[in-house]
């Protein structure tokens, strides 16, 4: 019988990445140990109960078709958390703009045609929507590659949709609202490079990739908690309220420990599983990692309010489609609305109708007291559906996510951190690290945790690596369009100059 002693991982933050990586590294027999700042395992996920022992959580997280890999471990936990896909609106203060069905039940068509003849916009002219056909180019320029993020990543969304020619309108009532849900913020201050990422994934690389899933309860109680039993029961330490704040160093650049308040963790290797803010307080106070540039370089990065709010009525309201995302109601804050009667099994019977509104972007309404919210989230649910104008707030929560989640800024691409850093066995993960699996948010939190394990594994040589699953491949007839467009790339190097700017 062997007695070598298992390498012994430390992982930091119970995140998506976190417990992912730690969750593959335990059944391969490592000695893991999950250290989390927090109360309880889930970062951005985590829901908890309010004192009166309503459930409620940091912003209602969507599962869209393409999370191939958060699908196969809810099939390996055995649990069903999730309900059928749904249907959503989008609305402005005029009312209903756009209602999607469920695109993979319909015939399939080449990619975009799908999405673009089965959406059912209900004021948007089809001159503006046909103004959007030239923004096709970059989506097929863009692949995703590291030469691609640097051509793009300098230049706003905006630019990039007012240079290919997209209408007012169009961007306005369509692209900018996807920007401000799907990347927190609004089209002048995101990267073109991460808007033409986030769309092609979420939208328009296959007809069914916006169907979308939710938990029928929170993230928290429907899947973290049932993963944890099962990380646990690998073995693996999971400690709470134990913030990170340094590493211990042998010689250069092997890190021997983890430092949390008076304790040190002994490692092999380390993963750190934290968002961009979480890093930063880190870097600030760690004398080994403000010994390194890439790590200082965080500091160059950004974060986004968000502002999460749970609204309980005093009767039910007949809401056509249970996920909404609405805009035009503030300039550069874009909000979503959930009929959680329809969503949460717990919600199911209530007597009143519960809605989850979440703001993104919410600078502004950080500042605001909760007495002012909550009639400013009613009056705005009342331009959506007007039977909220009579309805009574009789319970609420109001969450403020002070710079929650990453802001792709334009520029920002060159400091995000890789996987593999100047530490030799220290490596990177969550939904903010650069890696090339084409996925974003959860799903790319969760395979950047596996990618990580999988490091692990190859500089410890113990155990088998993780299988992560690749995005669906582009259609043929992208790949054949990118193929060409790489070609004409290749040929016009062999005789231009590089003189421009990428
Ligand atoms: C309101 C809102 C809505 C969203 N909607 C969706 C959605 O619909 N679909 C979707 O896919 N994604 C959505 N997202 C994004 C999604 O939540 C994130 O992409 C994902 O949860 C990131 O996971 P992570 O593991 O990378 O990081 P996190 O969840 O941020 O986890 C990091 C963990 O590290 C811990 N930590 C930080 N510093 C330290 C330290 N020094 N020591 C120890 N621990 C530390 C933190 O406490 C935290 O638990 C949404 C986010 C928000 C805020």
């Amino acid at each position: 019988m062997s007695t070598e002693r298992a390498k012994r991982v430390v992982v930091v933050g119970a995140g998506w990445a976190g417990l992912g990586a730690t969750h593959h590294l335990a059944k391969q027999g490592y000695d893991v140990t999950l250290l989390e700042a927090g109360p309880y395992p889930g970062g951005l996920v985590a829901g908890w109960r309010t004192v009166g022992g309503r459930s409620v959580e940091a912003g209602i997280h969507g599962f869209w078709y393409p999370y191939k890999n958060i699908f196969a471990l809810v099939r390996e936990l055995q649990i069903d958390p999730f309900t059928p896909f749904t249907r959503s609106s989008q609305y402005s203060p005029a009312g209903l703009e756009v209602e999607s069905p469920i695109f993979q039940n319909l015939p399939r068509l080449p990619t975009p045609l799908g999405t673009f003849l089965y959406t059912q916009f209900k004021r948007l002219p089809l001159i503006d929507r046909l103004s959007a056909l030239p923004l096709l180019y970059a989506l097929v320029d863009f692949d995703n590659s590291d030469a691609a993020w640097r051509r793009y990543d300098s230049v706003t969304a905006r630019e990039l949709f007012k240079d290919f020619g997209v209408s007012a309108r169009l961007y306005r009532d369509s692209f900018e609202p996807m920007l401000l849900v799907g990347l927190f913020a609004p089209g002048e201050q995101c990267s073109a490079a991460a808007a033409l990422g986030m769309l092609y994934f979420f939208i328009l690389a296959h007809q069914p990739d916006f169907d979308v899933v939710w938990c029928r309860g929170t993230v928290g109680e429907k899947i973290f908690r049932p993963w944890m039993e099962r990380i646990e029961r690998a073995g693996c330490r999971v400690l709470t309220d134990r913030r990170v704040s340094d590493l211990t160093l042998d010689g250069e650049s092997r890190v021997t420990g983890v430092v949390s308040g008076n304790e040190v963790f002994e490692a092999d290797a380390v993963i750190f599983a934290v968002g961009v803010s979480g890093m930063q307080k880190l870097v600030g106070g760690s004398s080994v990692l403000r010994s390194s540039k890439e790590f200082r370089d965080v500091m160059n990065l950004g974060a986004v309010d968000v502002l999460a709010t749970r609204l309980w009525f005093d009767r039910k309201i007949d809401i056509p489609h249970p996920s909404n995302a609405c805009f035009g109601f503030d300039v550069t804050t874009g909000w979503t609305f959930f009929d959680l009667n329809t969503l949460h099994d717990e919600y199911r019977d209530e007597p009143g109708t519960v809605i989850e509104a979440d703001f993104y972007h919410a600078n502004q309404f950080l500042a605001m007291s909760d007495e002012q919210v909550v009639p400013l989230v009613r009056r705005y649910l009342a331009k959506c559906v007007s039977a909220f104008g009579e309805a009574n707030v009789i319970d609420s929560s109001v969450i403020r996510l002070p710079r929650a989640v990453t802001h792709f800024a334009p520029g920002s691409y060159q400091y995000l951190l890789p996987a593999v850093t100047g530490f030799e066995n220290v490596f990177m993960s969550g939904d903010w690290i650069v890696n090339r699996h084409g996925s974003w948010s959860q799903e790319k939190a969760y395979v950047t945790g596996l990618e990580a394990a999988n490091l692990v594994i190859e500089r410890l040589g113990h155990g088998a690596k993780a299988q992560i699953l690749p995005v669906e491949s582009d259609e043929p007839h992208i790949q054949v369009a990118r193929t060409l467009n790489q070609i004409g790339r290749d040929w016009g190097k062999t005789f231009l100059p590089d003189f421009w700017l990428p």
